[in-house]
């Protein structure tokens, strides 16, 4: 008896010499294809049943079973697969002429029998899967060859007797304790082999009875054809032995349904097919399995080193390719910065100040917050182009953008909005701001110098403004911005240029509203008290979240109003376009106060402007607490204070 883990534990299985011949020649050849690779391959159980392996590793991904060396191959590219076609074994006892290289060859004769066979079977039964019948077919006595090279003193013993009465299968039971069929399965399966093939091998000495008994119905045809392409090689290496001869007719017709002429066929055309690899055995003057090997090995180093060039040019052109979509991506950039910029001055352009307006008219449109323009036309300009040169003219421009652009806000935009005439759409503006921001610009492009040579060219500019605070039922609020503000541009030339005109769209109800809402708001409570000052306050409220909060949630929130009376405000809304606030405040819901509570809320929310001046160190957190519950008491309508202490909580 012996132990078969010595089996399980075998490095390498036996390799046609002439297979190994052929391989490394191929590999020599830089030009070789990868089908003739395969070619050679397909005759050689221990190297294709290794690739195989390789391709049903985890290690290369490959999700679906890889059951033929085809697919195999194909999956693990030609670097792989030449790789590993090269790291065969030999064995020195199966080429020398030893009794052991006889054992051998019939061996590997069987194996290629048997995928002759498998592929003649597939080719009548299952002809989508002739590759891999032919591959099992090949593998079915790798049981035999790893006893063979695992015990060849033992292996050599049943192989003696199994010429005296036993069959190879019994011979093996009586002598090892364990057949070829059941070890070769064991070892598949150990490779991570298909279960198709691992039951193909195990099975393939299995007689009809035993079919019979137990008949597996998963993968039928391919253990069926396995049995009958076994039970081919024995007829055909026994051509006299009439027995073998029916035992094949008898296994064909059970398990195929064939009859004896078809079998017949079979036969022949199968023992065709292996004798074209008969000459794959021949291999008397074969150079050492040690020679061999060595050449093998200087293929592979070569092989490795190929790889690597391959390799390091992949990650070249990677690099390559990188850069290039860095290059379009800045061009993009560009290009895109081109788009919305004006190429002289560098501000933005018209056509992005008209997209900007009409969000920003949409936003206020919603929030009923105000929203304001400022247009700037230099004076006289013509003259300035006719008397210093069109030049000159440009750099006033790119000079005068200066000064605009240092005397609004980060959150103002300017924008070019054709020839010497600039506009500035303001954020969260108020009359009074307007006017200041124009007078101040107005004053500082006075003041600035604009040299021409040494000479001071005095330059001047006319500003036109206008504010608006959209009602619900706004439709044009774009178009009449631009028109109010055109027209006290207009103003201002005609008054006698360099000075600035402003033209509200608020009626005076709205303005006093407006005003109030202003005097409410805790930034200016905080100016008033003197805890801060206006530059430090702005900075704070730059700090904060602008996201405005809907005034029907404040409403809510501050239980002015319940929700069923919020929607019924808002359908009013949807129909009328009547305000909001005007809407609560007609019903008789909210008084004035609340209206002004919520509206500076909306503008402003003072827990955030708190938190932002505690966050950037202008008052500590207890003094600015302190401040917004003194603010909160003061300034809530006389009926709301009852909700302070919800605010105070919730905050
Ligand atoms: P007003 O005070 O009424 O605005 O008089 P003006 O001369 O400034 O106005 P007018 O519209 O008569 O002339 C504007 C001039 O601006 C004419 C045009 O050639 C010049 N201009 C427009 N774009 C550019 C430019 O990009 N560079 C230069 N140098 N001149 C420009
Ligand atoms: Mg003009
Ligand atoms: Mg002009």
């Amino acid at each position: 008896m012996i132990d078969p883990a010595k089996i399980w534990t075998l490095a390498q299985l036996p390799s046609l010499p002439t297979v190994a011949q052929s391989l490394l020649k191929l590999a020599a050849n830089p030009e070789t294809e990868l089908r003739q690779v395969v070619q050679v391959l397909k005759v050689d159980p221990a190297i294709s049943a290794k690739i195989v392996k390789a391709a049903n590793s985890t290690f290369f991904g490959t999700r679906s079973e890889v059951k033929g060396i085809e697919r195999a191959v194909s999956l693990l590219g030609p670097s792989v697969s030449n790789s590993l076609s090269l790291s065969f074994g030999l064995s020195a006892s199966a080429v020398s002429s030893s009794p052991m290289s006889t054992h051998y060859r019939n061996c590997w004769r069987d194996s290629i029998i048997h995928a002759a066979a498998a592929a003649e079977i597939a080719r009548r039964v299952a002809p989508a899967s002739a590759d891999d019948f032919a591959f099992c077919g090949l593998l079915l006595d790798i049981g035999r060859l790893a006893l063979l090279s695992a015990f060849e003193t033992d292996y050599r013993r049943v192989l003696e007797e199994s010429h005296e009465g036993l069959s190879l299968p019994q011979a093996e039971q009586k002598l090892l304790g364990i057949q070829h069929a059941e070890v070769g399965a064991r070892l598949m399966e150990q490779w991570k082999l298909p279960a198709a093939i691992v039951e193909g091998i195990r099975w393939h000495h299995s007689s009809l009875s035993e079919f019979d008994e137990q008949r597996p119905t998963e993968n039928f045809p391919i253990l069926a054809a396995m049995a009958v392409a076994s039970f081919a090689n024995d007829a055909l290496q026994s051509k006299v032995d009439d027995q073998a001869r029916e035992q094949l007719d008898r296994v064909a017709r059970g398990l195929l349904g064939w009859n004896v002429d078809e079998t017949a066929d079979f036969l022949h055309q199968t023992e065709l097919a292996w004798k074209q690899h008969a000459s794959l055995l021949e291999f008397d003057d074969a150079e050492s399995p040690a020679d061999l090997m060595m050449q093998a090995n200087e293929q592979l180093v070569r092989l490795t080193l190929r790889a690597h060039v391959a390799c390091t040019q992949a990650m070249l052109r990677q690099q390559l390719a990188e850069q290039e979509r860095r290059d379009l991506e800045f061009q993009n950039k560009q290009l895109q910065k081109q788009a919305l910029h004006d190429p002289l001055t560098k501000v933005y352009n018209r056509q992005f100040f008209d997209e900007m307006l009409d969000t920003e008219s949409k936003r206020c449109t919603r929030c009923a917050s105000p929203i304001g323009l400022i247009f700037a036309d230099v004076d006289h300009f013509k003259q300035i182009n006719d008397t210093y040169g069109h030049q000159f003219g440009d750099v006033v421009l790119q000079q005068m953008v200066t000064v605009f652009a240092t005397s609004i806000r980060n959150s103002d935009i300017l924008a070019r909005f054709g020839g010497e005439e600039f506009v500035i759409l303001v954020n969260q503006p108020t009359e009074r701001g307007l006017e200041r921001l124009a007078e101040k610009i107005r004053r500082r492009v006075e003041e600035e110098s604009f040299l021409f040579g040494d000479m001071r060219v005095p330059v001047t500019v006319s500003l036109g403004s206008a504010i608006a605070v959209p009602g619900r039922e706004e439709c044009d609020l774009p178009h009449r911005l631009i028109a109010a503000a055109d027209a006290s541009l207009y103003d201002a030339k005609r008054g006698g240029r360099n000075r600035c005109c402003l033209r509200s769209l608020v009626d005076d109800r709205e303005r006093a509203l407006a005003q109030q809402v202003l005097q409410h708001r805790f930034s200016r409570w905080l100016v008033a008290r003197r805890l801060l000052d206006i530059p430090a306050v702005s900075r704070a409220l730059l700090e904060c979240a602008s996201e405005s909060s809907r005034i029907g949630d404040l409403a809510i929130q501050y239980h002015y109003l319940d929700d069923d009376q919020v929607t019924h405000i808002l359908e009013l809304q949807e129909q009328t376009g009547e305000r909001f606030g005007v809407a609560a405040v007609r019903l008789g819901w909210i008084g004035e106060p609340q209206l002004v509570h919520l509206l500076s809320l909306q503008q402003e929310n003072p827990r955030q402007l708190a938190a932002a001046i505690a966050r950037l160190g202008m008052l500590s957190s207890a003094r600015v607490s302190a401040a917004l519950e003194e603010y909160l008491a003061s300034r809530l309508p006389d009926d709301g204070n009852r909700f302070l202490e919800t605010e105070m909580v919730t905050a």
